[in-house]
């Protein structure tokens, strides 16, 4: 979480719970004022001011649902990918040059090899991911350790000793490690405001380019948070509502024509 404070902007570690709403403006959406957290280590909960808030928890990202009661319907899968990472090779330089290969039948692998400057390379596009479920995600599921899959790391160590005779007699595995893929339904991300709702929006569900794309994706966010509108990307087919039925989108307070006009009763 980023908190700013006039010119100095600082890093605060810890798990959001949800947000903390007042009744807001007389557009009858709830106003976020603040993020409920416990800090990293502790169970104890804080509440962080903020007049705008940002959902940016990858996969995990779902739970809003729960943070904003229901004001929008975020399904999301977890692809829970392995990757490995050989250790530099002792009497050898690797080659700069990245390699993607076709399916390894015998493996069940589509490796993607890249070699970095440090002399290490990392090994993903391994195959047999784990998909995780929206329900298990928002209950925290592989959030704070995501697991390697042995019998995947294992998998792709074969199929590329296949390709190196060298690594195949000298090679050593430095790291075997998982991350997870955030995936909606329609393979879209979720970028933009929660209905209903003042200084709330979400960035997240950016699949497997959520590296490259993240650049233009904060300075569209940025765009929308500071000027009330995306003016580098058009963010309509984003839209973080197009899951949540018309008559379920902002919250569950009383509605006319699908806005906000009070408590509910
Ligand atoms: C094997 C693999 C290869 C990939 N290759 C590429 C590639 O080549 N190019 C590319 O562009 N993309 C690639 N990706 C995809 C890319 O990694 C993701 O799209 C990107 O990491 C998503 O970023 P994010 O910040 O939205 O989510 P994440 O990176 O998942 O970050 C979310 C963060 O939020 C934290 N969080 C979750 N819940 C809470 C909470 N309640 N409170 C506080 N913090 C919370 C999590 O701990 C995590 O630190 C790859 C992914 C995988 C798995």
């Amino acid at each position: 979480m980023l908190e700013a404070k006039s010119d100095k902007i600082s890093v605060v570690l810890g798990t959001c719970h949800g947000v903390e709403t007042d009744q807001g403006s007389e557009r009858g959406n709830r106003k976020v004022f603040g993020v409920k957290y416990a800090p990293r280590g502790e169970t104890e909960e804080k509440m962080l001011a903020a007049d705008a808030v940002v959902v940016s928890a990858g996969p995990w990202s779902c739970a809003a649902e729960d943070w904003f009661l229901g004001a929008v319907q975020l399904p999301m899968e977890g692809v829970k990918s392995t990757s490995i990472v050989w250790a530099k090779p002792k009497n050898e330089d690797v080659d700069a040059t990245a390699l993607f290969c076709g399916e390894d039948d015998r493996f069940g692998t589509h490796l993607e090899v890249y070699p970095r400057p440090d002399g290490t390379i990392y090994i993903c596009g391994i195959g047999g991911s784990d998909y995780i479920s929206t329900d298990e995600l928002k209950a925290g599921a592989f959030r704070e350790e995501c697991n390697a899959k042995d019998t995947r790391a294992e998998a792709a160590k074969n199929s590329f000793q296949q390709m190196s005779s060298m690594y195949r007699t000298d090679g050593e595995l430095d790291r075997v490690q998982a991350c997870m893929r955030p995936c909606p339904p329609d393979a879209i991300p979720y970028m933009g405001a929660i209905p209903g709702y003042e200084g709330a929006y979400i960035n997240a569900g950016h699949n497997c380019w959520g590296i490259a794309w993240a650049p233009a994706c904060g300075k569209a966010m940025t765009e929308l948070v500071m000027d009330g509108q995306s003016r580098s990307i058009d963010l309509t087919p984003f839209d973080p509502s197009r899951f949540t039925p018309a008559a379920q989108r902002g919250g569950r307070g009383r509605k006319k024509k699908g806005m906000s006009v009070g408590e509910q009763w």
